[in-house]
């Protein structure tokens, strides 16, 4: 998945100014980087893999890895499938258990 990662150019600069502390340059276009950014206190590297930290209402959390775009549908439709079809809700809250991208919750319609 590091590799699956870096392919990413969004979650490469990302990467790239945590592990270097540098400042992330503000692309005001960059609509999708802008979401990551706002991200960042909840954004968590371990061995090279991004991560979100999902926070429960008492308090505990949980890892997220954190999806490249180019990975996005198909691990929606994978999820979908193995849960034999079942509708957005279902598939959102599988899937959350163990991924995130930006706007996870709206691209459910294109399943
Ligand atoms: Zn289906």
């Amino acid at each position: 998945m590091e590799m699956e990662q870096d392919k990413d150019e969004d979650i490469a600069k990302i990467k790239h100014s945590m592990r270097t502390s540098a400042e992330l340059t503000l692309e005001p276009h960059n609509t999708r980087l802008r979401k990551f950014m706002k991200q960042l206190p909840r954004l968590k590297l371990k061995k090279n893999v991004l991560y979100r930290k999902f926070f429960e209402h008492n308090g505990d959390y949980y890892l997220q890895m954190v999806v490249p775009e180019h990975l996005e549908q198909e691990l929606m439709c994978r999820i979908h499938n193995r849960l034999q079809h079942a509708g957005k809700q279902k598939c959102n809250q599988e899937f959350r258990k163990r991924f995130y991208f930006p706007e996870l919750y709206k691209k459910w319609v294109s399943i």
